[in-house]
């Protein structure tokens, strides 16, 4: 019999990727092309659709050439993406009216401020989950009705579609035949209902967008439709925003499983299974990717955690390398009271303070270059600490394990300090595209290529596992310390504001 593979197309903010996956769920070619950022002014963040659709067309052709395949090879293609990034195209002739505004943009944050002084917040956050902010995809629709010249009487008379990129891509995909998008990606507008699971009438009102341009809402694994694109017909079965896709890449099917991914920013994820956990603490409820029900999670994000190791290396210049921290920290037994409190774009949950700055604490005159790369490392480890003990207060679960993901989570010394810090198991997998794996195991399991989860669980490799080796004392030290700078750091914002 010939060998099948699952495609993912793995639509990222900076490259559209493809990987192929075998039965195994081991990756077997994987193609990558970067694609055009525009400014065009200061907050403001653009992408051009087509060069989207082209760069993920490409890379999935290149990688079937890369395999020397045909269609008929390709059991299923899933979809995994750049979440909230809004798309707005004339329904008859596909054309986008304007760029995609990429999550990133600030352009509407004015019109969310006024949203909050109108005293939407509690509402927005009853209905969709989420805290109201330019981030979601709500008030870029409406900027873009609001302001494209001829927008609005086409989106009144019918003629426009909006999506997320999902949308974008599963539209070109079947030659504008199906207008969908999944739950989660759904759950990141804003303008979704999570509990209800319908598009929600007061917020399309609010922001004045047509129901006629919105995608219908299918669950994050099933056959959507099929794609002649390629060659030949392919069911497209999965689709999943990234973060989500991630969770459930690392086989976070379960409630109470946590994954936690370390890049340039950094995001948490957990699965409450069929409860809409609300949060007051800063953290956002949102959809879960399921294979069957509805499931939700909470998420939390760090603002700078990889980064803070770029910073090191290109504005400090005490590294050659992001991985040759992992050097620097073995160098000396501890940060000799050194703690860095990387708040270079303000605090996330729990603290919410986009004032706060960037701290270091506790230099004397031995403080050395390890010391500082030490501290700058377990600073990722501590801001995710934060983000975890957040979850375990709103979800009750005493979360003790924890699925790490992202180009930091290849540095061990990390992963050793998150496992005492957090008093907890940290498995990191094999295959670290977890991402790309969430969309991949999502389509499979819509067409039967792999059975169901267990076989999924069963096939999973597990790379390394990092057991808490700290005693209690040590670590109440250390948290102490850390909690120490941030109170610090705050109230030097704090101060800044009142002077
Ligand atoms: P993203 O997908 O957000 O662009 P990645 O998941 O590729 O990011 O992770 C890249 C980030 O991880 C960079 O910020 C880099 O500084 C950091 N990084 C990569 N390798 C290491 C390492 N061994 N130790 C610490 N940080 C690392």
């Amino acid at each position: 019999m010939e060998e099948k593979y699952i495609m993912a197309l793995d639509q990222g903010t900076t490259s559209s990727r493809c990987i192929l996956f075998d039965q195994h769920g081991r990756i077997r070619a994987a193609k990558q092309r970067e694609f055009s950022q525009h400014y065009p002014k200061p907050g403001w963040v653009e992408h051009d659709p087509r060069e989207i659709w082209a760069t993920q067309l490409g890379v999935a052709v290149e990688a079937m050439q890369l395999m020397g395949i045909t269609p008929s090879e390709i059991a299923a293609i899933g979809i995994t993406n750049q979440r909230e990034t809004t798309v707005v195209w004339d329904a008859e002739s596909g054309r986008p009216v304007y760029n995609a505004i990429v999550w990133q943009c600030r352009r509407t944050a004015e019109r969310i401020d006024r949203m909050k002084a109108e005293g939407w917040s509690k509402r927005v956050q009853e209905k969709t989950g989420l805290i109201p902010d330019a981030y979601f995809s709500a008030s870029k629709v409406a900027w873009i009705l609001d302001n494209v010249p001829g927008v609005r009487e086409k989106a009144e008379r019918g003629e426009l579609r909006f999506g997320t990129i999902d949308s974008w891509l599963v539209w070109n995909l079947t030659g504008g035949r199906v207008h969908v998008t999944d739950y989660t990606n759904a759950s990141r507008t804003m303008l979704y209902d999570i509990h209800r699971l319908c598009w929600d009438d007061e917020l399309l009102a609010y922001f004045g967008i047509p129901e006629s341009m919105l995608p219908k809402v299918v669950p994050s694994c099933g056959v959507i439709g099929y794609t002649d694109c390629l060659g030949g017909s392919i069911p497209i079965a999965g689709i999943a925003g990234d973060q989500q896709s991630a969770l459930f890449g690392q086989c976070g099917f379960e409630e109470g499983a946590v994954k936690s991914t370390y890049g340039t920013g950094g995001f948490m994820l957990l699965n409450t299974g069929d409860q809409a956990v609300g949060a007051d603490n800063g953290l956002l409820t949102t959809i879960a990717a399921g294979s069957s029900s509805v499931q939700y999670a909470l998420e939390g994000s760090v603002f700078v955690a990889g980064a803070a190791i770029q910073w090191l290396r290109d504005e400090l210049q005490v590294l050659k390398s992001a991985p040759e921290s992992e050097q620097y920290c073995r160098r000396v037994p501890d940060t000799g009271g050194v703690y860095v409190v990387p708040a270079f774009t303000g605090m996330g949950a729990p603290y919410w303070n986009p004032y706060a700055k960037g701290s270091i604490f506790g230099l004397s005159r031995g403080t050395s270059r390890a010391h500082l790369v030490r501290a700058t490392v377990e600073s990722l480890a501590y801001q995710t600490e934060d983000l975890l003990q957040a979850m375990r207060d709103a979800s009750g679960i005493d979360i003790r394990e924890l699925r790490a993901d992202g180009g930091a989570a290849a540095n061990d010394f990390l992963m050793q300090f998150q496992a005492d810090i957090s008093a907890s198991t940290i498995i990191r997998p094999e295959c670290i595209e977890t991402t790309a794996l969430g969309a991949a195991y999502l389509a499979g399991l819509a067409v039967g290529y792999w059975k169901d989860e267990e076989e999924i669980r069963r096939m999973r490799e597990i790379g390394k596992i990092f057991e808490p080796a700290m005693s209690s004392a040590e670590r109440e030290a250390c948290l102490g310390g850390w909690k120490r700078a941030v109170r610090a750091a705050l109230c030097w914002a704090d101060e800044e504001r009142r002077a």
